[in-house]
């Protein structure tokens, strides 16, 4: 039996006593989840839960009672150290109930009230120290109603909450294009046909709430902004808001309004994009490396990393806005005074997003509000530039910086220089803010001066030059005397302690001064909490302002990076053509040229007019699909109002960007590639415009040779004479040539190899007209395939060259070939040797 066996199979015994009834009462609240139960600086399992947590996070497990026959096993976990293991425990899949004391006084059964406040989840864990990154932990809520599907989504650490539906109703791949931009943690379906559906998906089923947004009372903060919503999306946003509020007990503070996200003004990117065009870090696939994200984020700070992942994910398509961030950018390239000043500030600002979604959490957090105080002071600095006039004229900060200012001016005059973590460590308070706690302190001070004088008097009228009096949490206050002067002691002294070398002693003056110190302290302690809850409140009070300066700040840090890296890389600000064409002179393709070295990477142009379709053709490993993707990245990065790796750049703006990349496993959704690569055909079939740039990588590989390229064929006829799309097909059905013959916005483009010397070179260039050779055969001989076997192959290449059967499509549909053509001596000859005869 292994110890998870154990674990749940043993029922442990819990003491008949105050505390383990307490303990069993929240146990039984806490349901599946593990009960972090508070006990002074540690957090407690015990029994079944110590057990187990012990093992998988390998802490020693101790017993409450060693001496007994079945000891309680219990196992603790330091509050200061929540950071370190529960990200550990919630990737793991397990949800932590954590309990605190909530009240100062102890009750009157001597127990101090506990309860639990928040139940950890994967989208509601906040102690992440990967949260530090460009990371976000969106839960995301998918509801149906009727005919309109919509989906929210909520990063609880940072207070974005966000809501979608698609323009046509019931667009299932428009919300998971959504939900793909937000790469959720934690995936909500309240929907029985939706969760059956979306089963290939990750998700937890759950009913759809059925309490309006506008009745959330008891979650949601005064401030909060309603917008104007259908009933699908207020559903989708209710929903998730109650399933987050029955996890965290109280008011969420830190939720001001709720972003309506629409696909206009968007350059709209598929999941499948998100994918291939690797957009953003691959939380699953970690051996890949390089995403557009991480060539482009220079920032300075959190803010500016998760405003870049916005973007990358969702960039613009409203030219004016493009511009206007590339008006800052220039500017901030030319002027590096500037820029290296505004990258200071933001240097040391902090991420008052995160620092108040912490506040708004876990309230009473001295250190963050320090945060949030210095925080906005960077930020109004920052904010108070007079560039910004200029550069953005009706800009909205300026009503919030005088309300932030008189916070900041609040929390200084109250707040030490550099509060602790948490309160009871150091005095936060400052002193000569508040006359009350003054006095309280000062009486703890005179105290001193006090013991000093009765330390003084004893030690004279005893003769003792040793006695001292001190103080320790566990004795209190005594006299120390050592054991060669004990004989001095007089007798009114009463023996306390007795230790190797010292004993120790108190008197009833020391007694009574202790009780009037304990309770002076334990008075200042109160009214330093009462204190930080009135800051914490007034810092609350002005959450939307605090997070619409972190919104400030993030925008110019993401701004300040593409300036960063422009320079770095070598990029340009490209312009935008108003005829839909495309022109590019040595561009590059970002994450390709990033990781190799430099210099190495071959820059490509590109010239390609509204509507134009090309067909690549060219060998395994020639660089097509890096000349493709290389198109759309710096697509991208163009409608970021990023600069772009090329030296000139001419592009059009674009409404979508599809992409269909060959043979890919969507085991995730639990789906045949075929029939995955076809479905992915479709969209891009049904959801392409004139505006949309299309990529297409070795479509039609997933099925038998004929199938596919006459698909290929079809296909690519259908947009190049319907949709019109600025299309670029890499296939290795040379055969596809031909089709320039049929529409003149047919462009055939080729990369070339050379073989030198017995070795393959990839020169990695684009040029013009098709290539005529695929190399397979000669990658298969420099492979050190049998000579029989190329030979053969050769022959059989031969004879099919001959045939030539898609010439006859060329010509017209009318004089297709004989379905028999199909068979091919490669697949007589294959087909042959798969089954042997019976008779043999
Ligand atoms: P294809 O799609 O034609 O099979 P890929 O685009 O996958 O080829 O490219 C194969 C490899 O060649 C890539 O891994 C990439 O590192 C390298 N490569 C492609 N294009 C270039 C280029 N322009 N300069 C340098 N290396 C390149
Ligand atoms: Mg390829």
């Amino acid at each position: 039996m292994d110890t998870e066996e154990m674990a749940s199979q043993k029922r442990w015994v819990y003491p008949d006593t105050p505390l383990f009834r307490q303990y069993q009462g929240l146990r039984e609240k806490a349901g599946e989840a593990l009960l972090f139960f508070r006990l002074g600086d540690f957090y407690e399992l015990f029994g079944d839960q110590a057990v187990e947590v012990s093992r998988v996070l390998g802490l020693t497990l101790t017993s409450r009672d060693r001496n007994k026959s079945n000891p309680l096993p219990m196992c603790g976990i330091p509050a200061r150290s929540l950071e370190l293991y529960l990200p550990r425990l919630v990737s793991l899949g397990y949800r932590i109930a954590i309990s605190e004391q909530t009240q100062p006084d102890l009750e009157s059964d001597g127990m101090f009230a506990r309860e639990i406040v928040r139940i950890v989840t994967r989208s509601t864990l906040i102690e992440d120290p990967s949260l530090e990154g460009g990371q976000t932990k969106n839960g995301v809520c998918i509801v149906r109603m009727d005919e309109s599907v919509a989906i929210s989504s909520l990063d609880l650490s940072s207070g974005h909450l966000a809501v979608f539906e698609p323009q046509n109703k019931g667009d299932l791949d428009a919300i998971l294009d959504w939900m793909a931009s937000k790469s959720p943690v934690e995936i909500l379906i309240a929907d029985n046909e939706l969760s059956v559906a979306l089963s290939g998906i990750d998700h937890q089923r759950m009913s759809p709430s059925e309490i309006p947004l506008t009745e959330l009372l008891d979650v949601l903060p005064q401030g909060f902004e309603f917008p104007v919503l259908s009933p699908a999306s207020e559903r989708a946003l209710s929903t998730l808001i109650s399933y987050v509020a029955s996890l965290k007990a109280g008011i969420i503070h830190h939720l001001t309004g709720v972003t309506v996200e629409k696909t206009v003004g968007t350059l709209v990117i598929d999941r499948a994009s998100i994918r291939h065009l690797d957009l953003v870090p691959d939380q699953e696939d970690r051996k890949k490396n390089g995403s557009l994200l991480e060539v482009l984020d220079q920032s300075r700070s959190s803010l500016g990393s998760r405003m870049l992942r916005r973007w990358v994910l969702a960039p613009l398509s409203d030219r004016e806005t493009i511009l206007l961030r590339q008006w800052i950018v220039k500017r901030m390239d030319e002027n590096p005074r500037w820029a290296d000043r505004i990258g200071d500030i933001l240097g040391s600002t902090g991420d008052i997003e995160r620092i108040l979604g912490r506040i708004g959490m876990k309230g009473r957090l001295p250190r963050d509000l320090g945060g949030i105080r210095d925080g906005i002071q960077g930020a109004i600095e920052l904010a108070k530039m007079p560039e910004w006039t200029e550069l953005l004229p009706d800009h909205k900060r300026d009503a919030s910086i005088e309300i932030l200012s008189a916070m900041v001016l609040r929390l200084s005059g109250a707040l030490v220089d550099d509060p602790p973590v948490s309160c009871g460590e150091s005095p936060v308070i400052r002193d000569g803010f508040d006359a009350e706690l003054d006095g309280y302190r000062h009486f703890e001070r005179e105290g001193d001066q006090d013991l000093l004088k009765i330390e003084e008097r004893e030690r004279r009228s005893t003769g003792i030059d040793t006695l001292r009096i001190r103080y320790n949490q566990v004795a209190g206050y005594y006299i120390e005397v050592t054991k060669g002067q004990v004989s001095k002691v007089p007798s009114h002294y009463f023996r306390k302690q007795t230790l190797t070398g010292v004993e120790r002693y108190t008197l009833p003056e020391l007694m009574d001064f202790e009780q009037r110190i304990a309770e002076s302290r334990s008075r200042a302690q109160q009214r330093e909490f009462a204190l930080l809850d009135e800051l914490t409140t007034l810092v609350l009070s002005l959450s939307a302002q605090i997070q619409r300066m972190a919104e400030f700040l993030g925008t110019v840090d993401a701004l300040l990076s593409f300036a960063r890296v422009g320079k770095k890389r070598q990029y340009v600000l490209p312009s935008f053509s108003m005829d839909g064409a495309m022109s590019i002179t040595n561009g590059r393709h970002p994450i390709v040229e990033a990781r190799l070295m430099s210099g190495t990477f071959m820059p490509n142009d590109t010239n390609l007019g509204s509507g134009t379709f090309v067909l690549l053709t060219g060998p395994n490993m020639a660089g097509k699909s890096t000349y493709m993707r290389q198109l759309a990245l710096i697509q991208i990065m163009a409608q970021m109002g990023a600069p772009v790796p090329a030296d000139s750049a001419v592009l059009p703006i674009v409404d979508r960007i599809l992409t269909r990349v060959g043979a890919n496993d969507h085991i995730l959704e639990g789906e045949s590639t075929f029939m995955v690569e076809m479905k992915e055909v479709a969209r891009v079939l049904r959801d392409a415009t004139s505006k949309t740039l299309v990529i297409l990588d070795e479509v039609g590989r997933g099925t038998a040779t004929f199938d596919g390229m006459a698909i290929a064929w079809a296909v690519s006829e259908y947009i190049h004479d319907h949709i019109r799309s600025m299309t670029l097909f890499a296939t290795h059905y040379h055969e596809l040539h031909a089709l320039t013959e049929k529409g003149q916005r047919f462009l055939n483009q080729s990369v070339a190899v050379r073989i030198e010397g017995g070795k393959i070179f990839f020169p990695h260039r684009i040029s013009s007209g098709h290539s005529s050779k695929s190399y397979g055969i000669d990658v298969a001989k420099l492979a050190g395939v049998p000579e029989v076997v190329i030979e053969r192959a050769t022959r059989i290449l031969e004879h099919w060259n001959r045939q030539k059967p898609f010439k006859a499509i060329s010509d017209g549909l009318s004089q297709l070939p004989e379905k028999d053509s199909g068979a091919l001596p490669l697949f007589n000859w294959k087909v042959r040797s798969d089954k042997p005869t019976q008779s043999s």
